[in-house]
């Protein structure tokens, strides 16, 4: 790579990291000619993918457009821009993973939704009521089912623990009233 100063083509590398993202390799370089400094990134060469929607068309993927769905399904909600930003890239990666030109927009909704649920209920929610496109009360109910279970269970183990706390008062109850005996004797 020639040198930005002087046009010379020897440089030596000085310092090679990865970027913040990981995704690219900054090399330092010093010109053997000009002994001046420069940056250079190795960058994987952006693959066209695109998305097949549901009708057959064919659209370049484009990160920003499933940021703006998320960003709208988290509108009000807890959940900051670096943690759907997060979301965003995780997605891409296993876009990226799995399929090499074309990737279904049902494959990317899928893992949108996965995502969300994870990280905020009501966003994931609404994220599915618009992307599920669901046609009736029933059919919403049946996704958010398995949702409103697990917090369920949660909630009787910790009914439970709290069973044995009482009966642990109970005992100490017992203990007390014990000691009351032994006072009224002497
Ligand atoms: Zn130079």
């Amino acid at each position: 790579m020639k040198c930005p100063f002087c046009k010379a083509d020897n440089n030596r590398v000085i310092d090679s990291r990865a970027s913040a993202d990981g995704f690219a390799i900054r090399r330092r370089r010093e010109c053997l000619g000009c002994e001046r400094r420069y940056t250079t990134y190795e960058r994987i060469e952006e693959s066209p993918i695109r998305v097949v929607k549901k009708d057959g068309v064919r659209e370049p993927f484009e990160r920003r457009k499933i940021l703006s769905g998320l960003m709208k399904a988290c509108e009000k909600r807890a959940v900051s821009i670096d943690v759907m930003d997060d979301i965003v890239t995780r997605i891409e990666h296993q876009i990226t993973e799995q399929f090499d030109r074309e990737v279904p927009s049902k494959f990317i909704g899928r893992l949108v939704m996965r995502e969300l649920r994870k990280v905020d209920q009501v966003a994931y929610v609404r994220f599915a009521s618009v992307y599920r496109d669901f046609k009736d009360i029933s059919e919403f109910v049946d996704e958010i089912q398995p949702m409103l279970r697990s917090p369920a269970g949660k909630a009787s183990a910790g009914a439970k623990k709290t069973g044995a706390a009482a009966k642990g008062g109970a005992a100490k109850g017992a203990a007390a009233k014990g000691g009351a005996r032994k006072k009224s004797r002497s």
